[in-house]
């Protein structure tokens, strides 16, 4: 399988990663990654930057050692109103927004709660990816989860630091492969991220790749085999639409 690109990683803004936007660019770079994201977490992350950092982008040259790199931010989900901390009016401007659930942002809640979240969250349409929608503490309904995405046009992650074995989300693999089942029949496309935070972990997806191969999920639907696959969904692309 062909895998072109990692929209999901981290650099030291993010207070809590470990290598700069250059070292990230040139691991993407060693690894054959065309498309690389750097989306750092938003500011209601504890010890992450603030809403001037994002605010700046205009100053990143999008196209450095031969790969396109766009940058954005992990939003927090705040509530179950599917809030989220930074405004609009930031996020229409950015390459590309993640949108995840973290435990020092939001209380987990029940099924009903937690998937009231995701719903009212991709109601807002800068966001482009739902990050790892695996964490055991926040059980979902994947069937409403997967049917969502599929009408608001977003993508849901596989998230191969999740899968990791020292992932601290508890092992994915049932909660994966539900929710893959459910994208394999909705024709709902996933794309695979490392949320590398550290460079020698960019384009790192061996364990989602693993799971997708063992499932036999149809190639058509992972979007990282062509960037051409990824531009519907993203708001660098769809704002030139
Ligand atoms: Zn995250
Ligand atoms: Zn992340």
């Amino acid at each position: 399988m062909k895998d072109l690109m990692d929209l999901h990683t981290h650099t030291i803004a993010s207070g809590h990663a470990y290598s700069t936007i250059t070292e990230m660019i040139a691991a993407a770079c060693d690894k054959g990654i065309k498309l690389l994201g750097i989306t750092e977490h938003a500011p209601k992350m504890p010890g992450s930057c603030g809403i001037l950092y994002f605010s700046n982008f205009r100053a990143l040259p999008r196209e450095r050692m031969g790969i396109s790199v766009l940058f954005g931010v992990e939003l927090n989900i705040m509530d179950y109103e599917g809030n989220v901390d930074l405004p609009d009016d930031l996020l229409r401007e950015m390459d590309l927004v993640v949108a995840s659930l973290h435990t020092p942002c939001i209380h987990p809640g029940t099924v009903e709660e937690n998937t009231r979240a995701y719903l009212n969250a991709m109601k807002n349409p800068y966001i482009n990816i739902i990050g790892h929608p695996d964490d055991k503490r926040y059980p979902v309904d994947y069937r409403a989860v997967v049917e969502s995405a599929k009408e608001h046009g977003i993508l849901l992650e596989v998230n191969n630091s999740s899968l990791k074995p020292t992932s601290f989300r508890g092992d994915p693999t049932e909660r994966y492969t539900r929710m893959l089942e459910l994208c394999r029949e909705y024709g709902q496309p996933i794309i695979m991220d490392s949320d590398a935070h550290v460079d020698v972990a960019v384009g790192e997806h061996d364990c989602a790749k693993r799971l997708i191969e063992e499932i036999k999920f149809p190639e058509e639907l992972i979007v990282n085999t062509s960037p051409d696959k990824v531009k519907k969904y993203l708001n660098c692309y769809k704002n030139k639409i």
